[in-house]
């Protein structure tokens, strides 16, 4: 169970338990993150500020505020890091970060 750090105006944050890993469905219903498309939204989770698009600011707060999922480079996701590092050795999407040569 996690607690929804959602910032709101002064400071105050939203403060709903979260059961399992419903976040995506809170964040919609209660937030208005529709947790797709490209539209820029802020992260207010505690206050974050970072600006992300709609379908990855799902993924930010689980990751870097919940720290229950790691995720690759490639869009999998990892309940454990030491899954992640195992995948990592042989995800095509990640060895290829910094030296793309594929072409669109
Ligand atoms: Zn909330
Ligand atoms: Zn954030
Ligand atoms: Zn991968």
């Amino acid at each position: 169970m996690f607690q929804c750090m959602w910032g709101y105006p002064h400071g105050l944050h939203c403060n709903y338990l979260i059961r399992g890993v419903k976040l995506s469905a809170h964040l919609h219903e209660i937030h208005g993150i529709s947790g797709q498309g490209s539209a820029r939204a802020e992260c207010k989770w505690n206050h974050c500020g970072q600006e992300l698009n709609n379908g990855s600011l799902c993924q930010h707060v689980e990751e870097i505020h919940m720290g229950i999922v790691h995720f690759c480079g490639c869009g999998s996701k990892f309940l454990r890091r030491d899954a992640l590092n195992d995948h990592k050795e042989s995800c095509l999407a990640f060895n290829k970060d910094g030296r793309q040569d594929v072409r669109r």
